[in-house]
Formats: C-alpha cells, sequence, structure tokens
C-alpha cells in the first residue's frame, strides 16, 4: 500500500471536515419518494429531483418487471458492439418526439452526456462560452474538449454579446457554442433562451442547452426550448432521464447528423455499456406518460406555488424562482447548515447549500417539492419551517 496516498487522503479529509466541507451522507431506508426514511424516521422529503413522482410509479415498475422477464437485467455490451436493443431504438424515436427534434440518443446517466457530447462536438481549435452557474457536468464536457473556455456572467445578454462578438471576430476559433443549463437548480431561474437565440444567430453561434431540470418542469413537460418554442433553434438539446422522468440516463436531441455523429464519435456511447433493459422500458414508458398528459406537470406547479406562497406568508425570503424549485435564503453558512439540522430533527428532509457552491452570506435551505407531495405533507413542512424559523430568529 502506498504510504503517499495514505498521508495524501487522510490530509484531504482532515482539512475537509475542518472547513466544514465534509458532507456526510445520509442513508434513506427504502424507497426516495414524498416521504422518506433516515435512521428510522420518516421525513418529508423536500431534496429529491423525482419531480413528478415518477420514481416509484407503479405502471413503470410493472413495464421495468416485465422488460427484465423478457430482455434480463443488462444490455449485454457497449452500443457499437451487439448492446444496442430493440428497447433503446424505441427509447430514442420516443425522444425525439417528445424534444420535437428528428432524433436523439441516449446515454447512461446525464453526467456522461454533457462529457460525451461536448467533446464529440467540440475540439482544442473551438471555443466555448460558458455561464458561469452551470452545471459540474458541462464545466467537465468543456474541459475534456480542449476548446477555449470564455466564463459568461449568469444570464448575462450584454456580456454574452460582447464575449461573442470577440470571439468570432478575433478569427481565432473554428467554431463558437454558447451552452446554458435551461433551468439553474440552485435559484430555479430559467435561461434567457429567446435572447441567447438572438444572439446566436447574429454570431452563428452553436446552441446548447442542458435542460436536466426543465425537462417534465417546462414547457407543459417537454421542457424549456419547446416552452419558448425555439426547438428549431437550439441545436443541442440535452436532458436528463433521472429527474423528473425517474429512472437513470441521459440525452441529446437534434438534428438526425447531430445524432448520427455522436453516435461514432461519443466516447460513452463507444465505450461504455448501454442502459439496461429494465430501465429503458420504464424510461420509454414515462416519457410516453409525458406527452398523453399534463396531470403530473400541473400538480407539480400547484405544489410548487403552495410551498413558495407559504413560505412566502411565513416572510422568508424567497428569491427570484421561476420553477418550483423554492430556495429559502437563511444568510450566513452556519446558521444555514444548522437550520438544515433543525429542520430533518423536526421532520422535514432538505439539504443546506452553502459557499462556494452559492455566494457568501447567501446561504439557502432548497427545497424541491413534487406532483407527490400532499397538501397535508406540504402543510406539516410549513409549521416546521415556521417553528425552525422562529427558533432561529431567521423570521420573526
Ligand atoms: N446537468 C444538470 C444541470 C444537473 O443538475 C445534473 C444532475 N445534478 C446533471 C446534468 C447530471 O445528470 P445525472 O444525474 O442524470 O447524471
Amino acid at each position: 500500500m502506498s504510504r503517499i496516498l495514505d498521508e495524501y487522503l487522510a490530509s484531504n479529509l482532515q482539512e475537509l471536515k475542518e472547513n466544514g466541507l465534509y458532507n456526510e451522507i445520509n442513508v434513506v431506508e427504502g424507497a426516495n419518494g414524498p416521504e422518506i426514511t433516515i435512521e428510522g424516521e420518516r421525513l418529508v422529503n423536500l431534496s429529491s429531483n423525482n419531480y413528478l413522482g415518477l420514481a416509484t410509479n407503479e405502471t413503470l415498475k410493472q413495464v421495468a418487471k416485465e422488460a427484465i422477464d423478457s430482455h434480463g437485467v443488462g444490455a449485454g455490451a457497449v452500443r457499437t458492439i451487439n448492446g444496442t436493443l430493440d428497447l433503446h431504438v424505441e427509447l430514442e424515436e420516443t425522444l425525439a418526439r417528445f424534444k420535437g427534434t428528428e432524433a436523439a440518443v441516449a446515454f447512461q446517466s446525464g453526467f456522461n452526456c454533457n462529457m460525451a457530447a461536448i467533446q464529440a462536438v467540440m475540439g482544442k481549435e473551438d471555443a466555448i462560452l460558458s455561464d458561469e452557474l452551470n452545471h459540474a457536468s458541462i464545466i467537465d464536457g468543456c474541459k475534456l474538449s480542449r476548446a477555449k473556455i470564455i466564463r459568461v456572467n449568469h444570464s448575462d445578454m450584454a456580456d454574452l454579446r460582447q464575449k461573442a462578438k470577440e470571439a468570432v471576430e478575433s478569427g481565432q476559433y473554428r467554431k463558437v457554442m454558447y451552452i446554458t443549463d435551461g433551468v439553474f437548480s440552485m435559484d430555479g431561474d430559467v435561461a434567457m433562451l429567446p435572447e441567447i437565440v438572438d444572439i446566436a444567430k447574429e454570431f452563428d453561434l452553436i446552441t446548447y442547452v442542458d435542460d436536466a431540470h426543465g425537462s417534465g418542469v417546462m414547457g407543459k413537460g417537454a421542457g424549456t426550448v419547446k416552452h419558448f418554442g425555439l426547438e428549431k433553434d437550439i441545436d443541442i438539446q440535452m436532458g436528463t432521464l433521472s429527474k423528473a422522468i425517474g429512472v437513470v440516463g441521459g440525452y441529446i436531441a437534434g438534428s438526425k447528423d447531430l445524432i448520427d455523429y455522436l453516435k461514432v464519435a461519443a466516447r460513452p456511447f463507444l465505450f461504455s455499456t448501454s442502459l439496461t433493459p429494465g430501465d429503458t422500458r420504464a424510461i420509454t414508458e414515462a416519457v410516453r406518460m409525458l406527452m398523453a398528459s399534463t396531470e403530473l406537470h400541473d400538480k407539480l406547479w400547484e405544489n410548487g406555488n403552495y410551498l413558495k406562497d407559504g413560505l412566502k406568508k411565513l416572510g422568508f425570503e424567497i428569491g427570484n424562482s421561476e420553477t418550483p424549485i423554492t430556495p429559502c435564503i437563511i444568510g450566513d453558512e452556519k446558521t444555514t447548515q444548522e437550520f438544515s439540522k433543525r429542520l430533518m430533527q423536526e421532520g422535514v428532509y432538505a439539504k443546506s447549500i452553502v459557499f462556494p457552491t452559492v455566494p457568501k452570506g447567501t446561504g439557502r435551505v432548497r427545497n424541491m417539492p413534487t406532483a407527490a407531495h400532499t397538501k397535508e405533507m406540504l402543510d406539516r413542512a410549513l409549521e416546521v419551517y415556521e417553528k425552525v424559523g422562529k427558533e432561529l430568529d431567521v423570521i420573526s
């Protein structure tokens, strides 16, 4: 065993713990629904991305079991060898219809999807303009591509226009991309896609939208691009199958040429085993459900608005979220962490998010209501918020 590695790990762990940055992971006992059990305690769960409650949906469980019976538990190989099952083709055709694009390709996770697609499309002779609050998988995908990365101030269209102009007019780059989250998960704000498309047209930028938090939530379920009616204007739409869709995986939707190209150039497609049959079948069914009815989407928004109104009435600062994601801004890091701990002791599971994930002094507890919460659960959560808020002097 390496002594150098032992020392390296021990000193890093100690430093993280001393700085309060070591994350103790809670174990959920049983299913991840609107209520969860941790250490035997039943808690209202406001920390899951299972926005539509589909992770425990009975129909999806049933079709997954049937697919396991007919196709087995694993796909057996990478897509290009013999890991492309009829179930994958059916899923991808369904995803393309869902997104309003010519084609789509599924990956094993949303994270892996960003790593795959950005690297496949962009290279060291290119530049990527990237919103400063983009998700870690976008940041890593950009790094992997070896393109020049130019950070753009968050949703600052003047900054984007200026930096796009400089990059394009410099003549240094073969192509320039702008990449952004569709919905930003820390504050629940939405990318300004119509303005982005105008700037992209002016400078011939490639546009890439990661709609991990928008699919199932925005555009009556079809996502942020559909919400703005920009299916013909965004080159690359990325989404996860792990959040509103409730299962696991990610996808890229776009032109037939884009998808054909990813199937020969995206490394996780070429070198990592494909989604399992059970997952694939459940995802297809979930997407079909979203296309057939907006009932779950509508319930999600009803619950989101109910929680927001309740927290606002109690006197909490809830930011400017445009989606059901509801941050409750507490302030300093210590009080925020204490707040989340007290919520948990009182029966509400909502995680604190503090510096460096968000700016110093803007620590918040992030709430993610879902379609599966009942009014009784949300009322219970609001009662606990009131109690803890008064106790810690966050509200009067
Ligand atoms: N993009 C964004 C914006 C995300 O929030 C996440 C998940 N946190 C991902 C990509 C990665 O998706 P997955 O969890 O499906 O790998």
